[in-house]
Parts: C-alpha cells; sequence; structure tokens
C-alpha cells in the first residue's frame, strides 16, 4: 500500500513535467532578415550602415537583424517628430486622432497571434504568457488611450490639456510590445508625436508594431521606431528638440538619464527597478498564497520590474508554505518557450543569465540555503531552474538587489509591524503582495508599505484603467488610467 502510495506521488510529478509536446507554429511569424529604421511612415536605411543580430534565447539562433541608429539617425527621427507634430497631429481634431489609435488596437487584435509568436521568439517567454497577457493588454491600452483623446477635459475639468511636443520613449526587454503600448497610447491620444526606441535584445515586436502603424495609415513621422542599444538611448535623452523622455528600464540607467535632462526643462517619467514583498498572514489562504507567490516570482522567469522576489511568511505557517512551494517547484515545466505546457521559458539573454547566475553563487555565499526542483532545463539556449532561498538575512544581497530572474529569498516574520518594517527596508518601491484573511491587516499593511502597487490576495493584476509606477528608487510617473495622461500634457 505504501509502495503505491509512493509510485502515484512519483506519477504525479513525472506526469506533469511529461507532457506530450503541444508547440506553437511558427508559420504565422513573418520576420524579415533585416529591418531598417521606421522614420516618417517609411522604413529608412541607417546613416549609420550599421545592423546588429536578434537572436531566439531558447535555441540561439538568429532571427533577423536590425539596424544600430546613431545620432544622426535619432536626429532625423525627431525632426520628422518635430515635422508631423507640427504641420498634422497636434491641429487634428481629438476624435480624429482616436480613429488611428482605435485602428492600431483593432488591427493588433487581428494579427494577435503572429504578435504572441514573435515576441515569444525575440524574447523567450512562454507562448501561454505572450498569447493571454503581453499581446491582449498591449491592444487594450490602445483601446482605452483611444477612449480618451476626444475626453480630455473630462480628465482635468476646467483646465485646457496641451500636449508637450515630441516624446522620446525607451523600453526595456521584459515586456516589449506591452511596454511599446504602455508609452506610444497614452502620447497619441493627448497629440504628442512619438520617437521610440526598444530594448537591443527584443527589437521585432516593435518593428511589426511599425507595420501595424502603417497599416493603420497614421500621418507619416506621428510614431517613428527606431532600434539601437544605449548609445542610441543615450542620444535621444541628450537630444535638445526631445520635449518628454518616458524611460522604463534599469535605476541605475534612470539615474544617468537624471543627471543628462537636469536643467533642460524635459519632462521625464522613470519607471525603473523594483524588489517586491510578497507578504503571507498564517489566516491566509495558504494553497491560493502559494500560487500568487509561484505566479509573482516565476511570472515571465522572473524578469519582471514588480516580481514578488521577496516572500514574507508569518512563522507560524512557515514550514507548511515552504513545504508548498517546494512541490509546486516539482510541478513547474522549464523548457520551449513555444510550447503551450512550458511554465518557464528562455532567461531573456546570455548576460542576463550570467547575472542570475552570479546572484546564485553570492546567495549560497552568503550562507542562505538554495533549493531547486528536479525538473530539468534544456542544454541550448539560456535557461535557469526556478530557484528558491531559505535562511536568508535582511542583509543579504539577494534580498536586497534586484535579480530580474527566477529567484526568491525566502524569511519569516511574527508581527505586522515587524514585515512593514522588513517590507520597506530597501531602496525600491515598486510594488508588493499581502495575503491575510482580514481586511483590517490588507488597509494596516497597504497604507504603511511604500510602494506604487500593491495588491492583496491576488499578485501581477494589470488593467489599463489602473495607473502603475513606483516610490524610492523605482522611479517616478505614472502609467496607465487618468492618471498616465498627466505627464503628456501642459494644464493650462
Ligand atoms: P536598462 O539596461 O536600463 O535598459 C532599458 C532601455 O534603456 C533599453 O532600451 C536600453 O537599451 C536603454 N539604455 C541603456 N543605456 C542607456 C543610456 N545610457 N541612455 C538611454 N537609454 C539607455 O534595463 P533593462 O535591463 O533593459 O531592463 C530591466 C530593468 O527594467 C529592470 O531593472 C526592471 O525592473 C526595469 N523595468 C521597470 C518597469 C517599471 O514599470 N517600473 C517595467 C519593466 C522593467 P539596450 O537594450 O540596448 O541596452
Ligand atoms: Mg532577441
Amino acid at each position: 500500500m505504501a509502495k503505491a502510495k509512493n509510485n502515484t506521488l512519483k506519477l504525479k510529478f513525472d506526469s506533469a513535467r511529461n507532457y506530450a509536446p503541444a508547440p506553437e507554429s511558427k508559420s504565422v511569424a513573418k520576420i524579415n532578415p533585416r529591418y531598417d529604421l521606421f522614420i516618417n511612415g517609411k522604413f529608412e536605411k541607417p546613416l549609420s550602415k550599421k545592423y546588429f543580430a536578434t537572436i531566439n534565447p531558447a535555441t540561439e539562433e538568429k532571427l533577423s537583424e536590425v539596424a544600430d541608429a546613431n545620432a544622426a539617425d535619432v536626429d532625423k527621427a525627431v525632426k520628422a517628430a518635430r515635422n508631423a507634430y507640427d504641420k498634422t497631429w497636434k491641429k487634428m481634431p481629438a476624435k480624429e486622432r482616436a480613429k488611428y489609435i482605435f485602428r492600431i488596437a483593432r488591427i493588433m487584435q487581428e494579427r494577435a497571434r503572429e504578435f504572441a509568436v514573435i515576441e515569444t521568439l525575440d524574447g523567450g517567454k512562454p507562448i501561454r504568457e505572450s498569447r493571454d497577457f503581453d499581446v491582449p493588454t498591449a491592444a487594450n491600452h490602445f483601446f482605452y488611450y483611444a477612449g480618451w483623446a476626444d475626453k480630455l477635459e473630462y480628465a482635468f475639468p476646467n483646465r485646457k490639456a496641451q500636449p508637450l511636443g515630441v516624446a522620446g520613449q525607451i523600453i526595456p526587454w521584459n515586456f516589449p510590445l506591452l511596454m511599446a503600448a504602455w508609452k506610444i497610447a497614452p502620447a497619441l491620444a493627448t497629440g504628442n508625436t512619438v520617437v521610440l526606441k526598444p530594448a537591443e535584445t527584443t527589437p521585432l515586436t516593435a518593428l511589426k508594431l511599425a507595420e501595424i502603424i502603417q497599416e493603420a495609415d497614421l500621418p507619416p513621422g506621428v510614431v517613428n521606431i527606431i532600434t539601437g542599444a544605449g548609445a542610441t538611448g543615450a542620444a535621444m535623452v541628450n537630444h535638445p528638440d526631445i520635449n518628454k523622455i518616458a524611460f522604463t528600464g534599469s535605476t541605475n540607467v534612470g539615474k544617468i538619464i537624471q543627471k543628462a535632462i537636469a536643467g533642460t526643462g524635459k519632462r521625464a517619467t522613470l519607471e525603473l527597478g523594483g524588489k517586491a514583498a510578497n507578504i503571507i498572514f498564517d489566516d491566509a489562504p495558504l494553497d491560493q498564497a502559494v500560487e500568487g507567490v509561484i505566479n509573482g516570482i516565476f511570472f515571465n522567469q522572473g524578469h519582471v520590474c514588480c516580481a514578488g522576489s521577496r516572500l514574507y511568511v508569518q512563522e507560524s505557517v512557515a514550514k507548511e508554505v515552504i513545504r508548498k512551494i517546494k512541490d509546486r517547484l516539482e510541478t513547474l515545466i522549464v523548457g520551449d518557450p513555444l510550447d503551450k505546457n512550458t511554465d518557464i521559458g528562455a532567461i531573456n539573454s546570455k548576460e542576463q543569465l550570467n547575472i542570475i547566475n552570479r546572484y546564485l553563487k553570492i546567495g549560497v555565499a552568503e550562507g542562505a540555503e538554495m533549493y531547486q526542483g528536479s525538473g530539468s532545463i534544456p542544454s541550448k539556449g539560456f535557461f535557469c531552474k526556478p530557484t528558491i532561498f531559505t535562511n536568508v538575512a535582511q542583509s543579504n544581497r539577494i534580498a536586497q538587489e534586484e535579480i530580474f530572474g527566477p529567484v526568491l529569498t525566502i524569511q519569516t516574520f511574527r508581527t505586522d509591524d515587524e514585515v512593514i518594517e522588513k517590507a520597506n527596508n530597501t531602496p525600491y518601491g515598486l510594488s508588493a503582495g499581502v495575503w491575510t484573511d482580514k481586511g483590517s491587516k490588507i488597509f494596516n499593511l497597504t497604507t504603511k508599505l511604500r510602494a506604487g502597487v500593491i495588491w492583496a490576495n491576488t499578485y501581477n493584476q494589470f488593467d489599463p484603467t489602473s495607473p502603475f509606477g513606483g516610490y524610492k528608487e523605482s522611479g517616478y510617473g505614472r502609467e496607465g488610467g487618468l492618471h498616465g495622461l498627466y505627464p503628456y500634457v501642459r494644464l493650462v
């Protein structure tokens, strides 16, 4: 009998990893061998004459090569955006502008499958996530802000909202299409024109978005999409004719940008890093909380600015929670991002994998206890096993610094005050999660945790109507919701 029981248990875990492959077809993904810069409504050869490759991090195969815009290319894109702003976009009646934004949203929905596959190929995230989260949420952002375009007088009663001019927008590699939508949609709705730079490792869906913009027949120059590395971003930040910088990325680069624009009159929003606390009280529904913790840290391989990377469990339930998390690690499938069964895809780049592996070593050297499930990872491509650390001290680097990978630190606490102090003891302040049956505890914590977004009994919920952004070194400014309109307008 005991033997049968063990077999059942073993079978359960094995079967979770041995589903027959269910790969999404790559045939819908039309990727050109080479992409130029999207400037003034056309794909133009870069003045730099340089290109660089973008690869599939799950296979290390080259997908395409994209232009490397230099300062002269940036200048050309900014001139196109300025011209479109002065001659067409700012003069266009708001309800006409809205029609274009609605059109972008609808075409994105029509081409959703293609976008999901390309997002997964270029960045390594599981197809389930790009299909069910990234692409639909990106389309929703366009729908939502299209709705605001001709209603700004209701957003800002008794004030007149004027556009700022040309927005320079720089985005990271973790949600490439979604971050492009977060940036472009509110800028267009408020009458600004745009120069957008995607991240070096994930430029393809932004270039596909350029195709949608052509198809939607936007006036040339209203949206310009230029590819390149950090130097291209820096050239945008330093361009004298950009009125506003919208940046999402690391705190380090955020600081460089803030210094560069000091005294220039350029407006900025900085959406930076995070090290979120996910807090489980002993009265929480534990199975539900564990699911929230798993989703909070392993969604998108942990490449999430608001990832719940620090778990605080009330001492009386810590043993049970850690056991449940370890059980759950056994059932997580790490592998081919195009497979619909995959829970955890590829790490976005070799550089990022090296950073994560370095933190795993640091954690062990600091005296924390590392645990990984028994499942395997593919031998080719950049993969990392989902990892948890117990026996973690508050001062450990793995509990203080953003790892941006599938790595969770677990600590315990006894009282509300203790966990509030520990949760707030970080330079970041982007997000947090609270799991408890008691409404009063939720209110107590949400008012005392210094984080821009706090989820209660759920995690990683996003909606275009809801503002998102940080405190402290997680940056400033809000994206999403009515609040997301403010950074793009001058109120008179
Ligand atoms: P990153 O290195 O700061 O890069 C972000 C973007 O800035 C990329 O397009 C990058 O180009 C560009 N860039 C690099 N150096 C620059 C410079 N000196 N001047 C102007 N632009 C420059 O960040 P990442 O590693 O791509 O992204 C991960 C970070 O983003 C994490 O810290 C994460 O928490 C944060 N993030 C925050 C949010 C939020 O909403 N708060 C959302 C998502 C991600 P290259 O790609 O070519 O280097
Ligand atoms: Mg890539």
